[in-house]
């Protein structure tokens, strides 16, 4: 019999990528194929295997680009005959006006097993990041959900109109912007209070939240003077009154900052999460994989001072050494590192990592570990000098989905400020760009660009972007302060 497949039909939650459940950020993580819809946050697929096969089951409004059946037969071809752990990922909850129900027939009916992860929805995720709970002891003692649009030809749901005016506290309306007249006069005509307070949230819990309050008497006009467009929820209640002013989602120093932090490892970088608590929405980019190239016995050095690139090559050449069953005390050589964080890494092995200046320059041969890109540059760096040996401990190499998620951000206007904390990162971004067809010239025209310091800078300036901002100093600290300072209005900087 065949390997044993799974489908996990998951809930992403509305937006934000932490409201996604544990369980279902742990299969995500595990999954060998991910089926997604257009309103999964693009950033979420940034967690899921770097080995994955991504599939886009987008459907445009009025544009269905995967037909339904299209996508239950890819479930059930992966989740059956391929034996795969599948993941197919829903925005909000897949059970609120998900299909999810057609799905699981449709998988139950080929005998594959299955899981539903439930999720937050937008009607709950949405008010409570514009700060309105959906129910409250004093305002709302009922919620309901109801599409704002469905099958029928005029696309008019057909609901219980004088139940739903009557019968509910707090309605959330999915999918209704475009009925909006259609909504907001049934429910006056069956009898709710023209005055009764109504919020429109759109791109709720992202950094593109926007809200717009009114009554039922004038959101029609107040939705269409904003332009209010899907993803939308529309809730009707006396509770959406508790929103007064910016939300505690609103006021977060950076809410609204949609910010490309490049990179030039795999390494997790602490400070994209300090912007993510404060508010920001992070891609960092281009998402890296680390290929470990294990050492043989024979190729590790023994009797030579050893220099160390990189914490990961610390890793490797430990991780050669128990492969090879090797005893710490056959390395007689000496162990430096380039920073401080390589020489922390050292001490986490027990061993005591010297600064190069240290070292006597007339000492023997010097091994140098690190990357095979830092391994080029440090063989052209010492070209001039015999007596160096060098060793690749990893390569790094690009995750392909990536690339998607640059393209999927950029068709939603999510870039707008890309951040070099180095020149490494500047070419890994700049030639990921150029494999998505953006240039940095272009990108500069609509994103600011922020280096880290004068290397960055020059790094930057010579691959053809206009840099806005350098910092101060190269710390977190000068990060924010660059980042809050206000903008020069597009116009006034020509006039
Ligand atoms: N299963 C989803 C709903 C899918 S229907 C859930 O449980 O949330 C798609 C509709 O959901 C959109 O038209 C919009 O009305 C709503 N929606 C989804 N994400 C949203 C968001 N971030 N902000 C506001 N509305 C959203």
């Amino acid at each position: 019999m065949g390997k044993q497949g799974c489908v996990y039909l998951i809930g992403a939650g509305p937006g934000d990528i932490g409201l996604v459940t544990a369980k279902g950020y742990q299969y995500l993580q595990q999954a060998e194929v991910v089926l997604y819809d257009r309103l999964v946050n693009p950033l979420l697929l940034e967690y899921a295997s770097p080995q994955a096969e991504f599939i886009y089951c987008g459907k445009m409004p009025k544009k269905h680009t995967l037909r339904q059946e299209v996508i239950n037969d890819l479930l059930v071809q992966h989740g059956c005959l391929e034996g795969k752990k599948v993941v197919r990922l829903k925005g909000g909850d897949p059970s609120v006006f998900g299909r999810v129900g057609e799905e699981a027939e449709a998988l139950e009916q080929a005998s594959v097993p299955y899981e539903i992860v439930p999720g937050i929805t937008a009607g709950i995720g949405a008010a409570a990041y514009a700060g309105v709970p959906v129910t409250h002891r004093e305002h709302s003692l009922s919620f309901a959900v109801i599409t704002g649009h469905d099958k029928s030809p005029s696309g008019e749901p057909l609901i219980d109109w004088h139940a739903l005016a009557k019968g509910i506290d707090t309605i959330a309306f999915y999918m209704g912007i475009g009925n909006l007249p259609h909504i907001a006069d049934q429910l006056i005509s069956h009898g709710r209070s023209a005055d009764t307070p109504v919020l429109l949230i759109q791109w709720g819990t992202t950094g593109k939240q926007r809200t717009l309050q009114g009554s039922l008497a004038n959101i029609v006009g107040k939705a269409k003077t904003a332009q209010f467009k899907n993803p939308a929820i529309i809730l009707v209640g006396e509770v959406s009154e508790i929103k007064k002013g910016e939300s505690w989602f609103e006021s977060k120093p950076l809410f609204s900052k949609h910010l490309l932090l490049g990179r030039a490892s795999d390494e997790p970088s602490a400070i994209g999460q300090h912007l993510r608590d404060q508010g920001a929405e992070v891609f960092e980019f281009p998402r890296m994989q680390l290929k470990k190239n294990l050492l043989k016995e024979t190729d590790i050095p023994t009797d030579k001072d050893l220099l160390f690139l990189s914490p990961a090559s610390v890793d490797v050449f430990f991780a050669s050494l128990q492969a090879n069953k090797m005893d710490i005390r056959h390395i007689q050589g000496d162990f430096y590192g380039v920073s401080s964080k390589t020489v922390k890494a050292l001490a986490s092995y027990h061993c005591v990592g010297k600064e190069m200046s240290e070292r006597d320059p007339h000492a023997s041969t010097l091994v140098i570990l690190g990357d095979s890109e830092g391994i080029d540059r440090e063989k052209q760096r010492y070209s001039f000098v015999f007596d160096q040996d060098f060793i690749a401990t990893h390569t790094y190499t690009r995750v392909p989905q990536t690339l998607q998620t640059f393209r999927r951000l950029q068709e939603e206007e999510r870039i707008e400020t890309i951040i070099f904390p180095n020149a490494r990162a500047v070419k890994t971004v700049t030639e990921s760009f150029q494999e998505c067809g953006e240039s940095p010239e272009n990108i500069s025209m609509y994103a600011q660009v922020i280096c880290y310091g004068e290397k960055s800078k020059q790094a930057a300036v010579k691959a053809g972007y206009s840099v806005d901002k350098v910092l101060s100093e190269p710390t977190e600290k000068a990060l924010f302060e660059a980042l809050l300072q206000k903008e020069i209005p597009f116009a006034a900087a020509f006039s």
